[in-house]
Parts: structure tokens; C-alpha cells; sequence
């Protein structure tokens, strides 16, 4: 083996246009054992896939035979943040303002991968995305990237933390990268005091079940009344802990054009998401990070932030959703039209009484309750969901 393929592979990588490359051991990842315990604590709320993939996390072999390394590669992406300039205006975290980045991480990653078949014809590899099972930010802080702050979130004393980390698994040994052992976050506590659902039970420990980003993101189906009111704005993830976070200050700006935000998704307008026309809708956010909550996860956050806004003018677009086929979108606008409350959105409710779903049925309701102008009647079909709330 060419003793120099660590410098090429690395040099290689940076051409290709990452910020950040390092090496690491193909080991169980450090962090394994508390991992096991987030998850046991529940910590992970509704994302049972990560327990399902608890055991293939355990060791990087899992995902390929016989790996010997890591290679972690990073991009820093998105823009310094902007506030929304109304009521009526989202806010989405910053890396899903952009083309979805599993597609650009996974095609540089098998970039790198071709160039070291050519060099080292021998060698076997994996592309690895946050869409397998890996701990990333465990091998990212191994390989040297940067150290796992408070806010669980890897960070760099140059490229701040938001980035995006993908790896390369190899079955060649090669010169691994000394790991990053210091913390930098020292007495700071920004990011757990800024946190305005308190998701953090203390330092480096993320409770999902009270994050913006879990329930925006991961949830399928209603959004509870007590979380559908703290969502700040946010209708896709939540930057908050990062955006306070003095490492983020001076970090450099992204370099790659493709994850470059666009404007569009940075803060839509909700209450124009809320008319679009659904094909339209769901053909504008194909191929984007957004696309991974569907139109009913979108329009049911918007619909909650518009109705914690307590925004009149978007009754028109909220009542034109009673009838959409999705009784999760009807549920959600039934609970914004109720907090909203005004003689429109009451009309728009009471003509809503008769829908059959048993939640959005209940939902109407319950809205009317809230609005101060109904009462529960007794032909309330019976709601088998009912999620937990915060
Ligand atoms: Fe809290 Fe938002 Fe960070 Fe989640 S993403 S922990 S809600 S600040
Ligand atoms: Fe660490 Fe402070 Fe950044 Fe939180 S805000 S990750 S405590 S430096």
C-alpha cells in the first residue's frame, strides 16, 4: 500500500470540495454505551427506527465487512440567520433551505471513493450518509473534526457546527487522525438556556420527545395542543441551539453552490403554502430536505404556527383546508382556526361539524370549545390518536 494514500485521499477530498476531512479507526464508537442509555431512557420519542438500528450502530462492520477505517468528511453549509419579516412567515433550519444534501454528500462521497478504486484497485468501500446506521458526530469527534458540545451538536473551532457530516468506510488501514479530546464549550450554557421548549435535560443530553426539530421533522400525524403552541415560528426543524452558540459567530461560510439557501424556504409564506394547489406544493419541494415531512407534516406545522400567531388574515387559507382530504392537515387548521377565533373562522368550523374522520371531528370541536362559541356534542365519533404532548 502507497504510504502516502492518506495525504492524496485527504487532498482529494478537499478538491472535491469538502471543508474537513479526517481518519479514524474502524472501532465501537466511544459513545455507544450512553447512546444505549438515551434510548432506553426514551429519549428518542417516536424514532423507533433508532432503536430497530440500535445493535447495527454498535460497530461500523455492520455496514461493511472487514472496515478498517473511517474517513469523516464535513460541509459547512447555510447563511447567517435572518428573522422571518411578519406573522405569516416560517422560519426552517438552515439546512433545508437548500437541494436535499443527502444527494450531494452521497455523490462527492462516491467521488472520493471512484478516484481511490483507481488509485488503490484493491481496496473496498462505503458511502455513508446519515441514512445508515452510523454514529457520525462519535467518528467525526475520533477523526479530530471538532468536539460534541453541549447543545449534541459536533463543533469545529474554525467551521462552527453547522455542517454536514458523511463517511467513507474502508477496508485499508490508514493514518488515523489524533481525536479531538478537549471541549471548548467551558462554562457556557447558552444553548440549554436558549432552548425554548427546555429539550435538554442537562449538558450533551437531548430529550427529542421536547424538540421543535423531532416534532416538526420526525412525527407523523397531529401535532398535540401543548407542542403545536411552542413552536416559535418554526415549521421545519429548529436552529435556535446552534444559531446561539458563540463557535457560530466567526465560523466560515458554506463554499458548496448546491447546499447555497434559497431565499423561497428560508422564511415562506405559510399562508401561501397553505392555498398552493397539493400537486404544485408537493412538486415545489421535491428533491428538497422539506420533502422528508411531506405536504400534511408542512401544512400541519404551518397551520399550527399560524394559529399560535393568532393571525386573522390567514383564516381564508386555514378554512379552505377543512376540506382537504388529509384529516391531519383538517385537524391541525381546526385547532389554529379555534385559537384564532374570530366570527370567520367560527363559521368556517361550524360548517365543518359533520366531517366523519374521528379526528378532525374532534378536532372541530375542540376548536369551537377554545374559540368560546361551541360545546361538545354527542355524536363525537371516538379519536384513537392521541398523542403525548411536552
Ligand atoms: Fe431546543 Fe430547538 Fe435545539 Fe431542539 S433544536 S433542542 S427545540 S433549541
Ligand atoms: Fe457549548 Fe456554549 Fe455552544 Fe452550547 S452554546 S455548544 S455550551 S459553546
Amino acid at each position: 500500500m502507497d504510504p502516502d494514500l492518506t495525504a492524496r485521499l485527504k487532498s482529494e477530498a478537499l478538491r472535491l470540495g469538502f471543508d474537513q476531512v479526517g481518519i479514524a479507526p474502524a472501532v465501537s464508537p466511544p459513545s455507544y454505551p450512553h447512546y444505549l442509555d438515551w434510548l432506553q431512557a426514551g429519549h428518542a420519542a417516536g424514532m423507533g427506527y433508532l432503536e430497530r438500528q440500535a445493535e447495527a450502530r454498535a460497530h461500523p462492520d455492520r455496514l461493511l465487512e472487514g472496515v478498517r477505517s473511517v474517513v469523516v468528511a464535513s460541509f459547512v453549509y447555510g447563511r447567517p440567520e435572518s428573522e422571518p419579516a411578519g406573522p405569516t412567515q416560517g422560519k426552517v433550519a438552515r439546512y433545508a433551505r437548500a437541494a436535499d444534501y443527502h444527494e450531494v454528500f452521497w455523490r462527492r462521497l462516491e467521488s472520493l471513493l471512484d478516484w481511490l478504486k483507481v488509485e488503490e484497485p484493491a481496496v473496498r468501500g462505503r458511502a455513508v450518509t446519515d441514512t445508515a446506521p452510523l454514529l457520525e458526530r462519535d467518528f467525526a469527534r475520533r477523526a479530530g473534526l471538532g468536539w460534541v458540545g453541549k447543545n449534541t451538536m459536533l463543533i469545529n473551532r474554525r467551521l462552527g457546527s453547522f455542517t454536514l457530516l458523511g463517511a467513507l468506510l474502508l477496508d485499508v488501514e490508514l493514518n488515523y487522525d489524533p481525536p479531538h479530546e478537549s471541549s471548548h464549550c467551558g462554562t457556557c450554557t447558552r444553548c440549554l438556556d436558549a432552548c425554548p421548549t427546555d429539550a435538554f435535560t442537562g449538558p450533551y443530553q437531548l430529550d427529542a420527545r421536547r424538540c421543535i426539530s423531532y416534532w416538526t421533522i420526525e412525527h407523523k400525524g397531529p401535532i398535540p395542543d401543548d407542542v403545536a403552541g411552542q413552536l416559535d415560528g418554526w415549521v421545519f426543524g429548529c436552529d435556535i441551539c446552534q444559531d446561539v452558540c458563540p463557535w457560530n459567530r466567526k465560523a466560515s461560510a458554506g463554499r458548496e453552490p448546491a447546499l447555497d439557501p434559497g431565499e423561497e424556504w428560508a422564511h415562506p409564506n405559510l399562508v401561501e403554502w397553505l392555498a398552493e394547489d397539493p400537486a404544485t406544493f408537493s412538486k415545489a419541494i421535491k428533491g428538497t430536505a422539506l420533502a422528508r415531512s411531506k405536504r400534511s407534516g408542512l401544512l400541519r406545522n404551518a397551520a399550527s404556527v399560524l394559529g399560535a400567531s393568532g393571525e386573522a388574515s390567514a383564516v381564508p387559507a386555514l378554512a379552505g383546508l377543512l376540506d382537504d382530504p388529509d384529516p391531519v392537515i383538517r385537524s391541525s387548521v381546526a385547532r389554529a382556526l379555534g385559537q384564532i377565533g374570530s366570527d370567520e373562522a367560527i363559521q368556517a368550523l361550524e360548517s365543518h361539524l359533520n366531517d366523519q374522520d374521528p379526528l378532525a371531528h374532534d378536532a372541530i370541536q375542540r376548536a369551537l370549545i377554545v374559540s368560546g362559541s361551541g360545546q361538545a356534542d354527542s355524536t363525537t365519533p371516538e379519536c384513537e390518536e392521541r398523542p403525548q404532548g411536552l
